[in-house]
């Protein structure tokens, strides 16, 4: 069951604490109180946790600070939307607000190399207003002998330099555990410098120890990638693992399929799944062209095919875009073949921009095509 509270309410207030231990007051039963901040209000929801089936729900309903009692279905506990009955579940970070309604463009490096290459890809992002990028320090990598990426030893310098830049906010893969804590050392270390959002890779998607472990810190968000072999169902419940464990910051990332179906490119990119993610759950939508396409192919119409497939994505209502980019591809230690380059920057958030006011104009028109039915 999950109770929401009226905008601003304060959690800690008299009323929200009796609410509490009525709900406590039954048999096995558990709270978790979260709070949603946006731009202009706070939310609160109150998780009951444990045999809630035989609550019944009117004595929370009768208290003024209450807007709603959602009883919820057994799928996707955490980030469901329980048959349209809960809203989106945006959150704030680091001054960056991200929801199912908003857009960001997260370019950046593979991975991080030179301070050079860090330099010069943020420089080309502060210089048109981009705040949010991507930077891999700790690299998973099909072969043993490949790059596996600078770790932890790279993160002070990168953090500095994100500072720098105004960048607010890196989406970064952790592997590990112990790379949680050297990120938050390093965080802390450069005065919070920049924020960090925790990816978690598809090659990593049922890796149950690393979610919980990400799902048991709140501070930082987690953009969780699609498990490559593995049915959406499975990757939906590989996010409830992160959110059942208290962190409800998850964007939900699709990268592609391996199936041999989607030869000529690295992965069957599988954009047309943003709507359901949004309609099943709360999160916000995440696609990753690049290592969709895999590589710098370009169609008869002159279009690179990551741009084509960046708007399949973008019109069907994607609200994040990680990008591969590298001022030198042949330089890059990881997946050179498939990063943009510097030049191809502003054709590229141009092309979007196109493509996110058409999906925008789609919204209005149905908006108003269901309106004046
Ligand atoms: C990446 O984004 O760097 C990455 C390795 O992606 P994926 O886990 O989707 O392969
Ligand atoms: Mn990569």
């Amino acid at each position: 069951m999950i109770i929401v509270l009226k905008a601003d309410t304060p959690p800690d207030s008299e009323e929200v604490q009796r609410l509490i231990a009525l709900a406590e007051s039954y048999p096995e039963v558990r709270t978790q109180v979260h709070q949603i901040r946006g731009a202009t209000r706070t939310l609160t929801e109150i998780y009951l946790l444990g045999s809630t089936g035989v609550i019944p729900t009117e004595p929370f309903s009768e208290f003024a600070c209450v807007e709603r009692v959602v009883r919820i279905t057994e799928k996707y506990r955490a980030i469901g939307r329980h048959e349209g009955e809960l809203d989106d579940l945006g959150f704030d970070y680091n001054g960056v607000h991200i929801t199912q309604a908003g857009f960001q463009v997260f370019p950046g490096l593979c991975a991080v190399d030179t301070r050079e290459n860090v330099e010069r890809m943020f420089a080309a992002l502060a210089e048109r207003g981009i705040e949010t990028t991507r930077a891999g320090a700790y690299k998973p990598r099909t072969s043993p002998y490949d790059f596996q990426g600078h770790g932890a030893e790279c993160l002070p310098w990168l953090f500095e330099l994100a500072g720098e830049h105004g960048m607010k906010l890196i989406s970064m893969e952790i592997t590990h555990e112990s790379h949680l804590e050297e990120i938050q050392k390093a965080l802390s270390q450069s005065g919070n410098a920049t924020g960090v959002m925790l990816q978690i890779g598809t090659r990593n998607a049922q890796n149950f120890e690393l979610l919980k472990a990400v799902g048991q810190q709140t501070e930082l968000p987690v953009l969780f990638k699609r498990g490559m072999g593995i049915t959406l169902e499975e990757s939906l419940n590989a996010c409830e693992y992160v959110a059942s464990g208290g962190n409800r910051r998850i964007v939900f990332c699709l990268r592609g399929m391996k199936t041999n179906l989607g030869d000529p490119h690295r992965n069957f990119v599988d954009f047309g799944h943003g709507p359901v993610v949004k309609r099943l759950t709360r999160l916000p939508v995440c696609i990753d062209p690049s290592h969709s396409v895999g590589k710098r192919s370009v169609a008869p119409d002159g279009l690179l095919d990551v741009f084509h497939v960046t708007a399949q994505g973008v019109i069907a209502g994607a609200n994040l875009v990680l990008v591969d980019f590298h001022p030198h591809p042949e330089e890059a230690l990881c997946d050179g073949p498939q990063a943009l380059l510097l030049s191809e920057l502003q054709p590229f958030l141009d092309d979007i921009q196109i493509v996110r006011d058409a999906y925008e104009e789609r919204l209005r028109r149905v908006a108003s095509s269901l309106g004046a039915s």
